[in-house]
């Protein structure tokens, strides 16, 4: 047989391999799983963080992955605000839908009511009759609503800064905005209720509001998800995937934030990963982990760096995935300019197998589960894709908004640049 023969007979061998080592379908069935309502946004509502630990439990253990911790689980508590009852507002006797025309402000405290509003404007904050009248005890029950706060930051910082911090004791602060609506989790009560409301469901200067919020503060038992597969060859030695599996879950008992780009993409990568290396076999230990709580403050993953299951010191590379659905603009790598050499290393795979359009690099940045491990001292990155998409934190980021444009391509580069270390 020829060497011509044999290079050829080679790239095919390659690309049949390449065809199929990813499972696209397989990826899209674990995201539309995790962003179903079964799951309740995987946060702290109806179990729903508990449920997604479990049915990514049930995958480890389906595609041939050994339990690490206990029986998967590595168990840990934290502090949390959650809100199970039905969150409602009326802006001028005109119901709002929760997530989509207003949002409370993660740690909003409980409170029911109707309240007047009080508009703030310029011309109010100049007026130094006007501004010292909001200090008096009417205010007590009324919400200030803060229009265009950038500009009145501007014009008068001091005084809105009074405002912004509530010193005048009113009951709450209602914000007007043209732009998206974002969540977030809490682990404490904020100080008063901050309700943002899409400036275009309202009239200009709403008059009254009737709210209704529950909230609960409680202890949080959770867990991160950890599974591995044995190196061939330096069996000490391990390489980790990780993805947070948690979300936001619900604000209130029917608003979902369903977490399809964060990060049920990045869960579904990572086993789809785990399934291609079981079969196909790996030098180094690999350990898979879905980390719980990432969105409350990286409580997973720094709990995990606290009590390692498997040491820092045997760690020689972390790979943390998080929004993993789209690639048409490239790849970031987060700490990739604190490890150059890794990130020059993932370049050159991506030219030879053609993958995504572009890789950039940024310095440190405590945005997902990569962080605690870096600062103590692991070689940890970063990947997350970039592309058109423009939910995040919101109730649009759902299942049926994501494209896997890239996924193919992606899936490839990470399983190339994890093999080639
Ligand atoms: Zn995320």
């Amino acid at each position: 047989m020829s060497s011509k023969k044999n290079i050829l007979l080679l790239s095919l061998f390659i690309c049949y391999f390449k065809l199929f080592a990813q499972d696209l379908s397989f990826a899209k069935g674990v995201c539309k799983m995790l962003c179903s309502d079964e799951f309740s946004g995987r946060g702290y509502v109806n179990s729903g963080d508990e449920l997604a630990a479990q049915f990514i439990r049930t995958q480890m253990k389906e595609i041939g992955l050994k339990p690490l911790a206990d029986n998967y689980f590595q168990k840990f508590g934290f502090e949390v605000v959650c809100y199970p009852e039905r969150v409602q507002l009326k802006v001028d006797h005109y119901d709002l839908t929760p997530g989509k025309d207003f949002i409370i402000n993660p740690g909003c405290p409980s409170i029911n009511g109707s309240f007047n509003v009080i508009h703030i404007d310029s011309a109010m904050l100049d007026n130094n009759t006007q501004f010292n009248q909001l200090f008096g005890s009417k205010v007590r029950n009324c919400f200030l609503e803060v229009d265009q706060i950038k500009d009145l930051k501007l014009l008068h910082p001091e005084r809105i800064d009074v405002i912004l911090k509530n010193q005048v004791r009113a009951k709450g602060l209602l914000y007007a905005k043209k732009e998206k609506l974002t969540w977030g989790v809490a682990q404490h009560f904020a100080d008063f209720p901050i309700i943002s409301v899409l400036k275009n469901v309202i009239q200009e200067h709403p008059l009254l509001i009737e709210l209704k919020v529950d909230a609960e503060y409680k202890l949080h038992q959770t867990q991160n998800v950890i599974g591995k597969i044995t190196g061939k060859k330096y069996p000490d030695s391990v390489i980790v995937i990780s993805a947070h599996y948690d979300h936001l879950g619900m604000m209130g008992n029917f608003t979902k934030f369903p977490g399809a780009n964060d990060n049920a993409s990045g869960v579904a990568m990572m086993l789809d990963l785990a399934k291609f290396f079981n079969k196909k076999g790996s030098d180094y230990t690999l350990i898979f982990i879905g980390f719980a709580a990432e969105e409350a403050g990286l409580l997973g993953s720094l709990y995990y760096t606290e009590n390692p299951v498997v040491p820092l010191a045997q760690i020689k590379l972390l790979v943390n995935l998080d929004l993993m659905s789209t690639g048409d603009k490239g790849m970031m790598v987060v700490n990739g300019t604190e490890f150059p050499e890794l990130f020059e290393q993932l370049k050159f795979q991506n030219s030879i197998g053609n993958y995504l359009p572009s890789i950039q690099a940024r310095g440190k940045a405590a945005n997902s589960d990569h962080y605690y491990f870096s600062e103590k001292g692991v070689q940890a990155l970063f990947f997350y894709l970039m592309g058109e998409y423009h939910a995040y934190h919101d109730v649009e980021d759902d299942f049926e908004a994501l494209t896997f444009s890239r996924y193919n391509e992606s899936f490839q580069l990470v399983a190339d640049f994890i093999a080639g270390f």
